[in-house]
């Protein structure tokens, strides 16, 4: 096995918190020959070893740690184990027991770097973002089989992360094969088609699942906005809740089929309800405040507007547009469901954006909850970065 040996003092990271990230920045050299992808022993400037991990030359994350025993080896067994502790990890909670629409593997959080398994049914959908997660996709897969029992595996390894990496894209059946019927899973009692070739991500946003029941609990008689509703899964949670209206714009017309699609695949729901807006939600956003038109519950769940600290400065002009109109079509006493999913956007400095965007509408505004992503996506407490995606329930006087 090739040594990577790290910069002195570079150690700390890796040492001291178990953080399973290795920059480019920190290592000195690298000792013996490695493929991208292959394990790497990690060794502090003094030589003394820190863990394995799955080398990268091609990513600035150079290295991303498997394992923190530099006596454990990483095989298939590994992969067999760290998979089945993953999906046990979920069955020991009860609000996750039976849930048809589940992420089984949440990568760095479950001590899987670069690998996200999301189940729909009896399919698992993988995504492989890593040089190292792609190395030992078969073991994975393995796993995921047999900790499952599920009879069809299907790859979206189109992220673009994977570019980054190296990688090219991947997709398509791994095992068993497409069915004639549309995928569907039961969420909080509204059944959704799960696109898992075309849709976003895996198909759909699992992370939201609590969320959208917190928004079915507020919407009783209320007029409900979703913005960003990609295939509607808060909307229908609206319409369950007994909302008076539900309009739901997203820019994309695929999703919006989708989410139509979805509705009438919940036949008790009232569709006469439900309304859909094909728009830039920065426009039509706009477009309400000339036309004097006002809701009294609004969600915002845009798409990543900074992927990385990079960006921050650009999204947070965004978030703060959208947030800043949000305030201004509520009307009296009405709630803001706000959220970021970017990493580069932290807890602190979302919520700093809320209120300036409050004050600028000149509303009067507190929260109410704050929100996060639910417990399939758990955050490890090595790794903070696994706290994506953050939310605020505002209510404004
Ligand atoms: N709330 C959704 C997930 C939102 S994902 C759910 O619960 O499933 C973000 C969505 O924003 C995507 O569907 C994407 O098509 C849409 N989108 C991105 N930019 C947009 C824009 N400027 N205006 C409207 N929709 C946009």
């Amino acid at each position: 096995m090739a040594q990577l040996i790290l910069l002195p003092g570079k150690e700390r990271s890796a040492f001291k918190q178990h953080h399973p990230w290795l920059f480019a920045g920190a290592v000195g050299r690298l000792e013996g020959r490695a493929r991208p992808g292959d394990t790497v022993e990690v060794l502090a400037d003094n030589l003394r070893p820190l863990g394995r991990a799955a080398y990268s030359p091609k990513s600035q994350i150079r290295a991303r740690f498997w394992t923190f025993d530099a006596e454990e080896s990483v095989d298939d067994a590994f992969f067999k184990r760290r998979v089945a502790a993953a999906v046990a990890r979920r069955q020991a909670l009860p609000e996750l027991r039976g849930q048809q629409g589940l992420r089984l593997i949440h990568a760095e959080s479950d001590g899987l770097p670069g690998v996200i398994a999301d189940q729909y049914g009896d399919t698992v959908v993988i995504q492989l973002t890593s040089a190292g997660a792609d190395k030992w996709r078969h073991a994975i897969v393995a796993g995921l089989i047999k900790a499952t029992g599920c009879a069809r595996v299907y790859e979206r390894s189109d992220s673009d992360v994977r570019r980054l990496e190296g990688l090219e894209s991947a997709t398509g059946w791994l095992l068993g094969e497409a069915r004639d019927e549309p995928l569907t899973i039961v969420e909080n009692g509204v059944k959704l088609a799960v696109d898992f070739a075309e849709g976003h991500k895996t198909g759909f946003y699992l992370d939201q699942r609590d969320n959208r029941l917190l928004l079915g609990q507020l919407a009783a008689g209320k007029d409900v906005l979703n913005c960003f509703c990609y295939t509607a899964g808060f909307s229908l949670q609206a319409l369950a809740g007994g909302a008076a209206s539900v309009l739901s714009i997203d820019s994309s017309g695929p999703a919006l089929a989708q989410g139509q699609a979805n509705l009438a695949l919940n036949p008790e729901l009232p569709a006469e309800r439900a309304q859909w807006q094909e728009a830039d939600v920065f426009q039509a956003l706009r477009d309400f405040r000339k036309a004097g038109r006002l809701f009294d519950l609004i969600v915002l769940d845009p798409p990543k507007f900074a992927p990385s600290a990079a960006h921050a400065e650009s999204a947070a002009r965004a978030y703060k547009d959208i947030n800043l109109l949000g305030f201004r079509l509520l009307n009296p006493g009405g709630l803001l469901m706000t959220y970021s999913c970017s990493g580069g956007i932290g807890l602190e400095l979302f919520q700093k954006i809320i209120a300036e965007a409050a004050h600028d509408a000149g509303r009067q505004a507190r929260i109410i909850r704050r929100l996060a992503g639910a417990a399939d996506h758990p955050i490890a407490l090595n790794f903070p970065e696994g706290e994506y995606l953050k939310g605020l329930l505002v209510q404004v006087d």
